[in-house]
C-alpha cells in the first residue's frame, strides 16, 4: 500500500472478480510494471516480469481483502501506479476511514495478512518445485539474509525457471521490505498500532520517528551496499515524507 487516495476510474481499467472481491487495474499499473522490469532487457523477460508483478500484488492485496472479510468488512482491490490498494467498501464514499472501528490487533492482523499471503504463496511454490524434483539455489543478501537465488526445474526450460525465480524473489524480498516500519508500508502500520498500545498518547509520533530513522537507514543500505538507486530514492522519499508529517502535526 503506497497510496491512500483511490485513483478515479478510467475507461481503460481492467475489471474482474477474485474470490468475490471486485478488482480494478488502472492502466498506469502496466506502465509501472514494465518500467520496473525494463532493466532486464529483452521483451520476453519484461513480459514475465509484468505477469509476476501482477500476480504477486494481486495475492498480496487478496491477503488484506480476506483479512478485512474475516472482520466483517467487504473490500475492493485496486492496482494502480504505485502498487496495490485494498479499500474497505464503507470507506469509498465517506471522507474518513471507516475501519477506525477496528481494534489495534485487528489492524495489525490486516496489515500482516498482505505480506503473509505472499510468503504463503512462495512456500507453496517452493513445495511445488521440490515435489517436482527441482531445487532452489539460495543466495545471501548482504552476506546474511538468505533469499531464493534461482529455481532449477526438471522441465519447462529457462522461461519457467525465470518465471518461478521472479515469483519467489518478489513475494519474499518485497514481502520483507513491505514489513519494514516505514510509512505507508504495511510495516509502518504495524509499528503504529504496536506503539499506540504501548503509548496511547505519543505512539503515533514515536512511530513516525521510527519511520524517519528506519527509512533513512534503508536508503543508505540500498545506496551503498545494494547499489539500488531506485530503492534508495524510494526510502529516502518515504523517510522525508514521515519527517514532514512530524513537522506538520506535532
Ligand atoms: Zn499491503
Amino acid at each position: 500500500m503506497l497510496l491512500f487516495q483511490v485513483p478515479p476510474p478510467t475507461r481503460y481499467d481492467l475489471r474482474f472478480n477474485l474470490a468475490g472481491f471486485p478488482v480494478r487495474v488502472h492502466p498506469l499499473f502496466w506502465l509501472i510494471a514494465v518500467l520496473l522490469g525494463s532493466s532486464s532487457g529483452d521483451l520476453l523477460q519484461i513480459l514475465i516480469w509484468v505477469f509476476v508483478v501482477f500476480i504477486s500484488i494481486l495475492i498480496h492485496e487478496l491477503g488484506h481483502a480476506l483479512a478485512f472479510r474475516r472482520f466483517g468488512l467487504s473490500s475492493q482491490i485496486i492496482l494502480h501506479f504505485s502498487g496495490g490498494l485494498t479499500v474497505p467498501e464503507s470507506t469509498l464514499w465517506g471522507s474518513r476511514w471507516a475501519n477506525v472501528a477496528l481494534g489495534p490487533n485487528e489492524q495489525i492482523f490486516i496489515s500482516i495478512a498482505g505480506p503473509g499471503a505472499g510468503f504463503l504463496f512462495a512456500a507453496l511454490i517452493v513445495g511445488g518445485v521440490i515435489l517436482s524434483g527441482g531445487s532452489i539455489i539460495t543466495t545471501r543478501l548482504l552476506g546474511i539474509i538468505p533469499l531464493p537465488g534461482f529455481a532449477l526445474l526438471p522441465f519447462g526450460g529457462n522461461i519457467l525457471a525465470s518465471f518461478v525465480t521472479a515469483l519467489l524473489w518478489v513475494n519474499i524480498f518485497w514481502g520483507f521490505i513491505n514489513l519494514m516500519p516505514v510509512y505507508p508500508l504495511d510495516g509502518g502500520n504495524v509499528a503504529r498500532y504496536i506503539l499506540l498500545q504501548v503509548d496511547p498518547v505519543d505512539g503515533v509520533r514515536k512511530s513516525l520517528w521510527v519511520s524517519v530513522i528506519t527509512g533513512g537507514l534503508i536508503a543508505l543500505v540500498a545506496f551503498f551496499l545494494l547499489h539500488s538507486v531506485y530503492m534508495a530514492l524510494l526510502f529516502g522519499f518515504l523517510a522525508f515524507q514521515s519527517y514532514q508529517t512530524l513537522q506538520g502535526r506535532f
